[in-house]
């Protein structure tokens, strides 16, 4: 994600069984790690799992980043999860409001669930339900456009 500075990686479990000390009202520090990690997002990442709740995909590792410069918690070490596609591409795993903040949700662990930063983005403000409803018509509307013909079907790829 952006320019990021990398330091190394860890395991899910490395960082998800750590002790944590709370550094402040958004941050906890992992003293054994040398990095921070956003409180609410360890805690729901302990109690939710590490699975997007709309396509599934799971974060595979913790990488310990920082921005360049000074100035913000950010230019510090900091903890992000990513998941890996099949493309081999890095997937940024995020905390989710169920309630959108601008809705009146609140930033605490039982209005937060597990969401890629891709589906994150493309639900925004939406309710949940709202959001899977609209996705499930997406994914209607492609099997409907994809449905084979019976003259097709012997001809068509597998999906891998
Ligand atoms: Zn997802």
């Amino acid at each position: 994600m952006g320019n990021l500075l990398r330091s190394k990686t860890f395991s899910v479990v490395e960082v998800l069984t750590s002790v944590d000390i709370v550094y402040d009202r958004k941050w906890s520090k992992l003293d054994k790690l040398g990095a921070f990690i956003n409180t609410n997002a360890l805690i729901m990442w302990r109690e939710k799992g590490i699975g997007c709740i709309v396509c599934g995909i799971t974060g595979a590792f913790f990488a310990k980043e920082r921005t360049p410069g000074y100035g913000s918690i950010y230019n510090n070490w900091h903890l992000n999860l990513y998941a890996v596609d099949h493309d081999g591409e890095e997937i940024l795993m995020t905390q989710d409001h169920v309630v959108a903040r601008g809705n009146g949700g609140e930033d605490h662990v039982r209005n937060l669930q597990p969401m890629c930063y891709p589906h994150n983005q493309k639900k925004a403000d939406k309710d949940m339900t709202v959001f899977l409803d609209k996705i499930k018509v997406k994914k209607k509307q492609k099997k409907q456009k994809q449905k084979p013909t019976d003259q097709d079907e012997k001809v068509l790829p597998r999906s891998e």
